[in-house]
């Protein structure tokens, strides 16, 4: 069936389990973008262990074929795209399989509540992933959340359905997953009650690192989506680059631990290996370290609190030799003092700052602007429109909109 329906609810909702039941019983998962890189990485892990983890939906946008391979290989019940012809597409790929194809956000929210499923891996990239997201955190389900955008548009609100539903928030950004893996395990949101002091998150500069600054006018998007040490989509890849990532992530950092923003410090270390530190104030810092592979944060959420072999190569510090360490340039990055701004300005600052970038990362790569025009263009969008209500939900889609068109209109008239 292609026009959304939700089939009848089911009634065999896992209920909560003692850690004995818990390492027999399957989880069963549902990956939104499961066509992307994350979703990708995901899709690798759970085919290493079958008898820990069942597919019950895929979600994908524009890659059918793959996403057709991935349903015949892991024959999952609901596979969701939001365009009717493609569905058209994927359902003739899909005959005579037991995949069911439905069509639009109100699926993707449907496959992301399902009473059958534990864990939804919220993977799509951008913001068309906060309704999905959220949905699964109202559902009380485990989220496995890579989608940073959802937390930066609405990070209160979204914290508030976890909080409210009983929904287990896992980050998937390395550095966040690091952080969490470094603090104490009852860690309930209170920096100064487990005396932490600070999060440092770690950024490895990306292609630009050491560029000549006055040749940073140049930056093809080849270049800028050539990451020396991560292979991501390409939104995320620019992002890096300009370093409004890490901008993006100190903001998801907030909300995740929640940090005061001068408790959330970055710190450039080329190698990737230390994923992000704990400093507490008896002067002890605690560090996560790995490859730079997301398979291993996407191991850890999902099989926490337990420990599965993710397909990562293991870690040769003496073949590694030095891990070194230096401050952001801000001159350099000027995104990320955009962010660190924005996190100040509070409000709706968060949700146009991330509205603009799409926008201006999206025209970045269609060449419409050159590499420096997506910093100016957030500085200026942001300057109009910092201080927009974001008392709702509501408010921050109208903040998200208005920004889009601000943007799409600076950057057609130059
Ligand atoms: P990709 O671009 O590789 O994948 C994005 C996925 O979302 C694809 O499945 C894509 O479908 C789908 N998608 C894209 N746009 C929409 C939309 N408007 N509606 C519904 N689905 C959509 O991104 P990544 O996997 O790299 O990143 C995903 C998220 O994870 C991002 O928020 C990113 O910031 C975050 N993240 C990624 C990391 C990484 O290493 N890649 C690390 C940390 C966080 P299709 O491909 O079929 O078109
Ligand atoms: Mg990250």
């Amino acid at each position: 069936m292609l026009a959304f329906a939700p089939p009848m609810a089911r009634t065999n909702r896992v209920a909560p389990r003692s850690t004995e039941e818990h390492r027999m019983t399957p989880r069963n998962l549902t990956i939104l973008g499961a066509t992307g890189t994350i979703g990708v990485n995901t899709l690798d892990v759970v085919a290493r262990h079958p008898d820990k983890f069942r597919v019950v939906a895929l979600s994908g946008l524009n890659q059918i074929d793959k996403l057709a391979a991935q349903c015949r290989q892991f024959q999952p019940r609901y596979a969701v795209v939001l365009d009717p012809d493609k569905a058209v597409t994927l359902q003739g790929l899909l005959a005579g399989s037991q995949t069911e194809v439905l069509v639009g956000m109100e699926a993707l929210e449907f496959i992301s509540a399902l009473p059958e499923v534990d864990s939804v891996m919220a993977a799509i990239v951008g913001a068309a992933g906060l309704r999905p997201a959220l949905a699964a955190a109202r559902a009380g389900k485990r989220v496995l959340l890579a989608n940073k955008e959802t937390l930066v548009m609405a990070g209160r609100f979204f914290m508030e359905a976890v909080r409210e539903h009983g929904a287990t928030l896992l980050p998937i950004d390395s550095e966040h997953n690091a952080v969490f893996q470094s603090l104490p395990a009852d860690y309930n949101g209170d920096p100064a009650r487990h005396g932490v002091r600070r999060i440092l998150l770690t950024a490895s500069g990306g292609p630009f690192r050491t560029r000549a600054v006055e040749t940073l006018k140049d930056v093809t998007p080849e270049e800028a989506v050539a990451h020396p040490n991560w292979v991501m989509g390409k939104k995320i890849s620019v992002d890096s680059a300009s370093m409004m990532n890490k901008g993006l992530e100190v903001i998801e950092a907030r909300w995740l631990f929640n940090a005061r923003p001068e408790q959330i410090e970055v710190v450039i270390h080329p190698q990737s290996i230390v994923h992000s530190m704990v400093e507490y104030l008896d002067g002890s810092v605690l560090a996560q370290l790995s490859n730079p592979d997301m398979r291993t944060p996407i191991a850890h959420s999902l099989a926490y609190p337990e420990r599965v072999e993710a397909g990562v190569n293991w870690l040769d510090l003496a073949k590694l030799g030095q891990l070194t360490f230096e401050a952001p340039d801000f001159a350099r990055f000027p995104c990320l003092k955009l962010a660190y701004q924005a996190l100040a300005a509070g409000a709706a600052a968060p949700a146009v700052l991330n509205a603009a970038n799409e926008v201006a990362v999206a025209a970045f790569l269609d060449r419409r602007i050159p590499y420096l025009g997506i910093a100016a263009s957030l500085e200026s969008v942001l300057g109009r429109l910092a201080g927009m209500a974001a008392d709702s939900l509501e408010d921050l889609m109208v903040a998200d909109a208005t920004a889009r068109r601000e943007a799409e209109s600076l950057i057609a008239h130059g």
